[in-house]
């Protein structure tokens, strides 16, 4: 997956996400990533979310918009992704990561998964990085 999530100046946000699929996937499979919920959903009133991993269970629980319903009860992008992550994981036993944001800027990378590869980019910085288990390598 490549999946982005951004907000403007004046509190726009957005979400795109992009897969090869799943290795060995049976023809004609219609993934997790094209699913509006699932894939990845951006509202302004409370931010935008795009996922990756194990594309039935992500459409079982709808990632995206778990994760955007925790935000909008008043959890943080990052304590939201951690929440939705592991409703997955109980509910259907699926695995995968996330990128949220909220209309102020405030954004997380989480996952559930082995690892994730991950980038941040603001007017005047970047950083990137990539997780794997419970350690974090930062690179810039
Ligand atoms: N979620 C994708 C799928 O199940 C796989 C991925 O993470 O790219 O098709």
């Amino acid at each position: 997956t490549v999946g982005a999530v951004a907000v403007d100046i004046n509190g726009t946000v957005a979400c795109a996400t992009s897969t090869g699929g799943m290795l060995n996937k049976m023809e004609g499979r219609v993934g997790d990533t094209p699913c509006i919920g699932s894939g990845g959903y951006a509202d302004n009133m409370s931010g935008a979310v795009s996922t990756t991993g194990h594309g039935e269970a992500i459409m079982k629980v709808t990632l995206a918009r778990h994760i955007l319903f925790h935000m909008e009860q008043g959890q943080s992008a990052e304590a939201a992704s951690d929440l939705g992550l592991a409703h997955m994981k109980s509910r259907v036993g699926g695995l995968g990561g996330v990128v949220t944001v909220d209309p102020q800027g405030n954004w997380a990378a989480r996952f559930s998964s082995l690892q994730m590869a991950w980038a941040a980019a603001q007017k005047d910085s970047l950083h990137y990085g990539l997780y794997t288990g419970e350690h974090f390598t930062q690179i810039i």
